[in-house]
């Protein structure tokens, strides 16, 4: 599984340090899902690229499958994140996004197997009638699903999916949320979601944790944290809309 321990992290704004991250420490095991959720600027993206190995933490540790995440070197972390930015390839069309991590060295396999991944995953987001577009001629909700759609054709050994759905229409992201959710259930990886609709952490997360101001207010099963929150903060974030 994933574990972190005492993550801290602060970036200096006009010369003055600020605290972004105040030891967070959580574990999620193989196959579970962890909901991260908290308010805009609570720290969630900065936390998925500490976990990531994209950002150095000012102090703490994280480990995956029994081995310190800094000793394994970048290209061998096996970890699927997905940025809020999305980071599409412009010169490439959908499909050719979707596929691109299984061109990659280390994860190749038969154009044909790739392509029927591919193709399937594109139908679960409902874009597969769109694979020959390039990203700028896509929506910003379309876009957002073929940045899903490069993750889930990946088989990582942690996925980071930082507000993966925010972008679509309600109908859609209901659907999709359980879609996902099921088809990441299935798998053998620890999962990371991060959102700042509390509904959505509850009904996606195996169990959620609630960060503040960088702080981890509090981390349990959806039932535990909707019927006893820690807080009447925690309820009122989880209550409010995003
Ligand atoms: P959102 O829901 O809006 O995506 P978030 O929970 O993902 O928010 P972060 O992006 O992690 O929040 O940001 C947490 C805090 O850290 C914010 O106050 C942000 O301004 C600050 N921050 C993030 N990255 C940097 C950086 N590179 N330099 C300085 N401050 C940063
Ligand atoms: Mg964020």
């Amino acid at each position: 599984g994933l574990i972190a321990r005492g993550i801290s992290k602060s970036f200096s704004s006009k010369g003055q340090p600020h605290k972004v991250l105040a030891e967070i420490g959580i574990e999620v095991k193989p196959g579970e899902l962890l909901a991260l959720t908290g308010p805009s600027g609570a720290g969630k993206s900065t936390f998925c690229r500490i976990l990531a190995g994209l950002e150095r933490p000012d102090a703490g540790s994280v480990e995956l499958g029994g081995r310190a995440m800094a000793e394994v070197p970048a290209g061998q972390r096996g970890v699927a994140l997905m940025f809020e930015s999305y980071a599409l390839y412009p010169h490439l069309t959908v499909r050719g996004n979707a596929l691109s991590p299984l061109q990659a060295p280390g994860g190749r396999l038969a154009l044909a197997e790739a392509n029927k991944r591919v193709d399937e995953v594109l139908e679960l987001l409902e874009i597969r009638h769109l694979h020959e577009r390039l990203p700028g001629a896509l929506s910003g909700g379309q876009k957002q699903r073929v940045a899903l759609a490069r993750l889930l054709v990946q088989s990582p050994a942690l996925y980071l999916l930082d507000e993966p759905i925010s972008h679509l229409d309600a109908k859609l992201r209901h659907k999709l949320r359980g879609e996902i959710r099921r088809r990441l259930s299935g798998l053998t990886v620890p999962t990371i979601w991060a959102t700042p609709d509390g509904m959505e952490a509850l009904s996606v997360g195996d169990r959620v944790a609630v960060i503040d101001q960088g702080r981890l207010e509090q981390i349990g099963t959806p039932e535990e944290i909707w019927l006893r929150p820690a807080s009447a903060r925690v309820a009122k974030l989880l209550g409010d809309p995003p």
